[in-house]
């Protein structure tokens, strides 16, 4: 009998991801309202399980082998594929970042499930789930229910809360001895310990008007001051200004945090499709007509080289 909730945790260089946590407290809360079991999966070189075990989850699964210290789709798509072979599962969920939108599909291709993405309202009835998710840059919202036996989702980052819980897992750690090395990832680029754009409460994004990368300075201040990460257009990306690891937007990161501070940003439907479902939108730009204000909460009309500097004074003086 399927009476179990899966959720797949993803850590990254040993650090257990805020988005997963997110999900974890999701797939508990769904589980005590209707009767179902939990169970976290996750995979690496070696896990610190102790960070999950704060939210309540049932019990912890950890795959470790040297081979797994990056993800890879391929060697983590087996080994998930084993983990739910069984029929103990009827739900898998993961938060919907780059390695939760890999992942799940492989997963539902090869057992033929249903899925359900990049959901920001997630429910369970006696079919299964129905989630909701923003389309059209967050202009409608689209509802969709899936009915496999098996069924899958992956939630938006920063919609749901991570609630601790205080429960003692039951924790299971399996050494994987067969990765193909074919299958390993051997490098990927590191974030410099900066915060991810996608899990960033807080994000301080700049646009074409902040006119070339030395004056990022200028958000790189307001985002540490705030705590926040530094998020771009993807024309900045593209011109080389910022890493493609900071661009918001239908060819980025898609972002829902409390605030997001648009600098020199026209707000291009691409751009917007990344992050209208911001909690609050701020926005700076000399062009009182520029469209970003059609989705910002707070508009300010001006040059961001009069703005940045005044507004990252003010705030040095309200800190100190
Ligand atoms: C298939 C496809 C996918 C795409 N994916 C993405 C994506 O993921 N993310 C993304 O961002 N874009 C994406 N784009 C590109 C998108 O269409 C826009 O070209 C891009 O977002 C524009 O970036 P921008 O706002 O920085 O630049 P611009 O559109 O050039 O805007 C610059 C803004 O800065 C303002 N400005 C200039 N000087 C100042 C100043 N001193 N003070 C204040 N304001 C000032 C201007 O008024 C203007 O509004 C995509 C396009 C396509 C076709």
């Amino acid at each position: 009998m399927a009476n179990k909730i899966l959720v797949f945790v993803e850590q990254v260089e040993g650090k257990i991801k805020k988005s997963s946590l997110e999900v974890v407290s999701k797939a508990v809360s769904l589980a005590e309202a209707h009767g179902y079991s939990t169970e976290a999966v996750t995979c690496g070189k070696e896990v610190d399980a102790s960070v999950i075990a704060e939210y309540g989850i049932a019990s912890i699964c950890c795959y470790v082998n040297n081979n797994l210290v990056h993800y890879s789709g391929s060697a983590y798509r087996d080994i998930l594929l084993a983990h739910l072979d069984g029929g103990e599962f009827r739900f898998l969920f993961a938060a919907n970042t780059s390695q939760g939108r890999d992942l799940l599909p492989r997963l539902a291709a090869r057992t033929n499930s249903g899925m359900l993405t990049d959901c920001t309202t997630l429910e369970i009835d006696e079919q299964g789930l129905t989630g909701t998710r923003p389309i059209f840059a967050g202009k409608a919202f689209e509802k969709a229910k899936v009915v496999s036996p098996l069924q899958f989702a992956t939630l938006r980052p920063n919609v749901f809360e991570a609630l601790k819980k205080p429960v003692t897992p039951e924790l299971t750690i399996k050494n994987v001895d067969t990765i193909n090395e074919a299958e390993k990832v051997l490098e990927v680029k590191g974030s410099d310990g900066k915060i991810d754009v996608a899990e960033a409460n807080i994000i301080v994004s700049g646009g074409r008007g902040m006119k070339g990368p030395e004056h990022f300075t200028l958000l790189e201040e307001l985002a540490s001051h705030l705590g926040g990460a530094v998020g771009a257009s993807r024309a900045v990306v593209d011109a080389g200004w910022r890493p493609h690891s900071e661009q918001v937007g239908q060819t980025g990161k898609t972002v829902s945090p409390s605030l997001y501070i648009a600098c020199g940003i026209s707000g291009a439907i691409q751009h917007l499709a990344g992050m209208s479902s911001s909690r609050y939108i701020v926005a700076i730009n000399k062009d009182k007509d520029a469209p970003i204000f059609s989705v910002a909460h707070y508009g300010i009309v001006g040059d961001v080289f009069e703005i940045l500097p005044a507004l990252n004074e003010e705030i040095k003086k309200i800190k100190s």
